[in-house]
């Protein structure tokens, strides 16, 4: 009996032995990123020194050298850049007042939408028609639009506790909305600010026009100048805007991804991508979208080498560039992955603000969902426990293509959309702890995917 015990007990012994050492690297990994403030340095540089990285700018060339030097000082093995083609919008002047015989003038806080048409310096002034959707605009008699401004005012939901299906289901006024109301003759589009929260500052964000259509201007409004334009036009409808929007979209120029990796130590051909977008919006700090997803995947470089944890797969941290207007950057990483037959195993997105890490989601089914949900419990001690289904991002999406496990780093996201596209999106607005806790979280997973292969 003794004979046969002996060898099932060594085999217990290392087994337990070895969850332990899984929760020891963890810990370690938390432990280091607790006390470092690398990535929050990071954080600043992009912030306050780059400052708005709109693909194309120069904010974003001083980005792209940045990170380059950031991932060689992390540790990564080989750092390098990747080309893609990026669209070349600029932000002119602009100004919004309204104009009414009952309630005097005011100017707006405004901002325009990314790749949205400007008007001349003199601008336009006409009537404004306020509609709640797209659909409620469709169904009103073109003689009603034909020659007015458009004004999209569906507030988000605030019922809703998920707060990106709130802005998920408010955000087609905003992409969509300039080119539907230049279908039936609006000169140029108002839309409220997609966001949960009543403030003053302007959200932009990318509009598209669908071929064909006259490219006509739009701008977005900040919540509270929303709320008072609606107002004015309930007691004046007949009301007037003058609206000054001087942008120009400029020939596509040529930008880059950079991409930093740790060489794995024995499946080197296989990869672990982590990322965040380097572009941000022109008018922000944009820290929360996305310096802070940048930031953390440099800093799941630094964690996994400072602590010494050996990872069989080769990682990789993305700063993809221009996710903000067409998503160009993940799109020319996964072509080229693909191109050279490259084995993409996972891939984590953190593009939803710098908040304390909740969980993340993952794009799986079944049995394979399953035991990723069971990898919670090595992130109790840190109060991390959403484990589940969900999406990860518009960076990482295109390696779905090649069968890459997708996931999405899931903070808590209650703020996020106060800052989110506006100028409220600062260096300031992010806690170190929780920058510090989310780097950690990410890093941490890596580990365990690598660890457990799924
Ligand atoms: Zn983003």
């Amino acid at each position: 009996v003794k004979k046969i015990l002996f060898p099932v007990l060594i085999v217990m012994i290392t087994w337990q032995a070895s969850a332990q050492d899984v929760q020891k690297i963890i810990g370690s990994i938390f432990n280091s990123a607790l006390t470092d403030r690398s990535a929050y340095n990071n954080l600043e540089y992009l912030c306050k020194h780059a400052g708005g990285r709109l693909a194309g700018s120069q904010a974003s060339v001083r980005a792209i050298e940045y990170t380059r030097e950031a991932l060689l000082r992390a540790g990564a093995d080989t750092v390098w850049l990747q080309e893609v083609t990026v669209p070349h919008w600029v932000r002119g002047y602009e100004r919004c007042t309204i104009s009414s015989a009952v309630n005097g003038s005011k100017n707006l806080s405004i901002a325009a939408l990314g790749l949205s048409a400007g008007t001349d310096t003199l601008g336009i002034s006409a009537g404004v028609l306020e509609v709640q959707s797209i659909n409620e605009l469709k169904n009103l008699d073109k003689s009603k639009i034909e020659g007015k401004i458009v004004f999209f005012n569906r507030p988000v939901d605030n019922t809703l506790v998920n707060t990106f299906s709130g802005y998920g289901n408010a955000v087609d006024q905003r992409i969509s909305g300039a080119s539907e109301a230049s279908r039936f003759g609006a000169i140029a589009v108002i839309v409220r600010s997609v966001t949960q929260f009543i403030d003053d500052y302007p959200h932009t964000g990318v509009t598209h026009y669908e071929g064909g259509v006259k490219k006509i201007p739009a701008i977005a409004v900040s919540t509270m100048g929303a709320d008072l334009l609606s107002n004015w036009l309930k007691s004046d409808p007949s009301l007037m805007v003058h609206m000054v929007s001087t942008c120009t979209t400029l020939p596509d120029t040529v930008s880059w991804n950079v991409i930093g990796e740790l060489r794995g130590t024995s499946k080197k051909n296989e990869f672990i991508t982590v990322g965040g977008h380097l572009d941000s919006w022109d008018i922000t700090e944009g820290a929360h979208d996305d310096a802070g997803g940048c930031v953390q995947s440099i800093e799941v470089l630094r964690l996994l080498k400072s602590t010494g944890t050996r990872i069989s797969r080769s990682v990789r941290a993305v700063m993809f560039m221009n996710e903000e207007m067409s998503a160009s950057g993940g799109r020319e990483y996964a072509d080229i992955a693909a191109e050279k037959g490259e084995l993409h195993y996972a891939a984590i997105e953190s593009d939803r603000g710098v908040m304390s890490p909740r969980g993340f989601g993952f794009d799986a089914e079944g049995s394979r969902l399953k035991r990723l949900k069971s990898l919670s419990k090595y992130f109790l001690p840190y109060n991390i426990r959403d484990f589940d289904k969900g999406g990860s991002g518009a960076d990482v999406g295109p390696l779905k293509e090649l069968g890459t496990l997708q996931i999405g780093y899931i903070p808590d996201i209650q703020r996020y959309f106060a800052y989110h596209h506006s100028v409220n999106d600062t260096f300031e607005q992010v806690n170190i702890r929780e920058l510090q806790l989310g780097s950690a979280a990410i890093a941490s997973l890596v580990y365990l995917l690598d660890h457990f292969n799924y």
